[in-house]
């Protein structure tokens, strides 16, 4: 049982560590200033964790030298479970990625199956580097991030209420990091707020990512909305249509299935007088210039614009953020999505609401995956060892 003075330092500990994230190298008066610290107990904890080399002073010894967190100390090894490959790599509390390593995935996509290739990656890290902070991961799928269990994976085939994390656990030796997993779409939202150059801008937002699938995600006062399910922004499977298009679901006219890559591709040749097939990456490059095609793919995401505007409508985010999976989508899909939304919301005519180009899904879902590393790192950190 921790008593509650070891409660109460573990919070401003906590505290000071998202303060030095947030401010980068700063001076243990401003952390004291900013936390509502007082300056002894700023000084107290700092030693400590300087101590143990999770902080860095810029002048050693010096005692109103800037403290920054280590690079060295501050690193996760963060995993991404993508739809042919699993990619791990290292990343520190900047954003910064180290060395990357790869699994290319069978076609059957087996719990069992990821769960090897993801200890093959663990194992190939470790060797690289003795301690991480944490594992993060990264997942496809409706997970319960406390308990660490997959729920369901409707792209990598039939997964349910599978315990990834003791699965995982179990296969590596005692002393091994914690692991913690992550929606794919959380991780993306997660990666762009931290590392995508917007940072408290995005506190109140909304992002959609636009693969194969449709994923979504939201920031409400800075805290990820998980709902009661764990299945808030599941948006991917909505009705959508009627033209009887199947979804890997197995029902018929999801969302995904219009405004998904391949759902965009159909639409645009359905509609166009002299169909060809395209890539997505092409069409939108195709609609820089010709007006026609752009008129066509303005049409081909309505659907998706129809489901912004009501999570919109209910939840007033400050910001949308859109992970494109081809970089010509980042020039001109933004721009159709807020066009769609200011011609249907028209409370907001005044002040409408910019739709940002985020990075690429698999940087910020791998970013993202080391963000919920550091989270989690910052509230356990070790307790302090004091009288
Ligand atoms: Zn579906």
């Amino acid at each position: 049982m921790i008593s509650e003075q070891t409660r109460k330092r573990l919070k401003n500990q906590s505290e000071i560590l998202r303060t030095i994230r947030r401010k980068g190298s700063t001076s243990r008066s401003f952390i004291s200033t900013s936390c509502g610290i007082r300056k002894a107990s700023v000084t107290n904890i700092c030693r400590d964790l300087v101590d143990r080399g999770s902080l860095n002073e810029k002048t050693p010894g010096f005692y109103r030298s800037e403290i920054e967190l280590s690079s060295e100390y501050w690193r996760s090894l963060a995993i991404f479970i993508g739809s042919e490959e699993i990619l791990a790599t290292i990343v520190d509390h900047n954003g910064k990625s180290y060395e990357e390593w790869t699994q290319k995935m069978e076609n059957q996509k087996s719990p069992e199956s990821i769960v090897s290739l993801i200890v093959k990656l663990i194992n190939k890290a470790s060797k690289f580097k003795k301690n991480f902070v944490g594992i993060g991961i990264s997942v496809p799928g409706i997970i319960n991030a406390e308990k660490g269990i997959c729920l369901s994976a409707v792209n990598l085939g039939r997964w349910h209420d599978f315990p990834l994390v003791a699965e995982i656990t179990k296969r590596l030796p005692e002393d091994s990091p914690k692991i913690v997993i992550e929606n794919d779409a959380n991780a993306e939202l997660m990666g762009n707020h931290w590392f995508g150059g917007f940072e408290e801008t995005l506190d109140n937002s909304l992002y959609i990512s636009l693969g194969e699938g449709i994923g979504c995600a939201q920031l409400l006062e800075g805290k990820i909305v998980r709902g009661r399910h764990f299945s808030a922004g599941e948006v991917g499977c909505l009705p959508s249509g009627n033209e009887k298009r199947p979804c890997s679901c197995g029902k018929m006219d999801c969302l995904q299935t219009y405004c998904g890559e391949m759902g965009i591709i159909e639409s645009v040749n359905r509609n166009s007088q002299s169909p060809t097939s395209h890539s997505i990456s092409e069409l939108c490059q195709l609609a820089k210039n010709d007006p026609a095609i752009k008129k066509q793919l303005d049409y081909s995401y309505q659907p998706l614009v129809q489901q912004i505007c009501t999570m919109v409508a209910l939840t007033d985010p400050a910001y949308i953020v859109v992970g494109c999976s081809e970089s010509n989508m980042d020039v001109i899909v933004p721009k159709i999505l807020a066009a769609g939304l200011k011609e249907q919301l028209r409370w907001a005519d005044n002040e409408h609401i910019p739709v940002l180009a985020g990075l690429h899904p698999i940087k910020s879902g791998t970013l993202g995956a080391a963000v919920s590393v550091f989270k989690q790192a910052f509230q356990n950190e070790p307790q302090i060892q004091y009288s």
